[in-house]
């Protein structure tokens, strides 16, 4: 039997803010372990978070760039969970009223790179979690440390629609979406440190079905490259069980990129229960329609925008005007050298080649 493959991702984005979410202590990258820390975010009782405008403002930017509908009104909640990173024993993420839902965004697809529309379900503010770190090098085997530097970091996860139906789909989207991350100076898009990160829903169903099959969620990939290929395995680990007539389970599989495999993590009945309710300690999120107004007219140019800009005013091929809108830093660095010496496809073949 033929199958229909079904992707959707969950992405989250550390957003560029100088300070955590909830409370004024640096997010910068590389400090030393819990130099980065207060009350606040270490979770000792009785603190109360304050919400970071600037972490409000980023989203927003993302919700408008992903065309989103902005809630004017929404909500906080805390999700449950005991885990040695987590000192408060909740996260404070947003739940049933998220700041931003029905959006897209545009990837080219296939031999003739058709555009096709990815559907954007929800974007939404949650604070990041401490890190631990297992058998450190220096320090006993058998002890784990836990580093809250991170904690409290403000993250946006953005959910899209079920709508791609390849590995290839699923790695267009990722590059789309963080190029405008990256455009938007939303996130700084590096998967290497975890700043951009992804979990990648799968389910295959009878070609041309309309009811969607049993998804499995997969995690642990750290570039591009990992969550294609963990997406190609699984698709063909899918295909044989159907083809052996067993069931799919639906469960969280980890990617061990070193063997190439994905292997269960857990499965839906040992599925957490979160027990979401309302953050009591922060008000809900009021964004004004002017507000929107002043951030939409400080919105920059997108990297599609800017890549057809490219093609027609300097007259670039499209592969051409691709890799150079590749990023904001070497569109404008492309800018800057034309101004200089205006012969663009010369300063093109030169940064394409030479300089990359
Ligand atoms: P959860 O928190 O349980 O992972 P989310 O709503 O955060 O749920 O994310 C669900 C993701 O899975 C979305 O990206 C959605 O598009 C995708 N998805 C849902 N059902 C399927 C399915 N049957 N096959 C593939 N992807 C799916
Ligand atoms: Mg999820
Ligand atoms: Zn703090």
């Amino acid at each position: 039997m033929d199958y229909d493959v079904v992707i959707g991702l969950e992405v989250h984005a550390q957003l560029l803010t100088k300070s955590k979410i909830f409370c004024g202590c640096s997010t910068a990258f590389g400090a030393p372990p819990n130099t980065q820390v207060c009350p606040v975010c270490m979770g000792m009782p009785g603190v109360l978070p304050v919400l970071n405008k600037k972490a409000v403002e980023l989203a927003v930017r993302t919700a408008l760039a992903t065309r989103c509908r902005i809630a004017e009104m929404s909500r906080f909640a805390r999700k449950n969970y005991f885990y040695p990173d987590l000192p408060k024993g909740y996260q404070i993420s947003q739940f049933e009223q998220p700041i931003a839902t029905g959006g897209y965004i545009e990837i080219e697809t296939g031999e003739e790179k058709s555009i096709k529309r990815i559907g954007i379900t929800r974007i939404h503010m949650e604070e990041d979690a401490g890190k631990l770190f297992h058998g450190m090098e220096g320090a006993s085997a058998d002890h784990s440390y836990v580093d809250l530097n991170r904690s409290g970091v403000p993250l946006l996860e953005i959910v899209s629609e079920p709508d791609m139906t390849a590995p290839e789909e699923a790695g267009a989207y990722l590059r789309s979406l963080r190029a405008i991350l990256q455009y938007l100076d939303v996130c700084d898009g590096s998967m290497e440190e975890g700043s951009f990160r992804c979990d990648a829903n799968i389910s295959l169903k009878p070609a041309g079905h309309k009811t969607l099959g049993t998804r499995v969620e997969l995690k642990n990939m750290n570039s591009f490259r990992h969550v294609q290929n963990a997406l190609a395995f699984e698709i063909e680990r899918q295909q044989q069980l159907l083809a052996d007539r067993k069931a799919i389970v639906q469960e969280t599989r980890l990617w061990d990129a070193g063997r190439g495999i994905t292997a269960s993590m857990r499965s839906k009945e040992e599925a957490h229960d979160y027990r979401y309710f309302p953050e009591p300690d922060l008000p809900p999120v009021a964004v004004s329609a002017g507000w929107i107004e002043s951030i939409r007219a400080d919105l920059p140019e997108l990297p599609q925008a800017r890549r057809s800009r490219f093609a027609r005013d300097y007259r670039l091929p499209a592969y051409d005007a691709e890799v150079l809108t590749g990023s904001r830093q070497l569109a404008d660095y492309f800018e800057a050298c034309v101004t200089c010496y205006p012969q663009p496809k010369k300063v093109s073949n030169w940064i394409m080649g030479e300089l990359l």
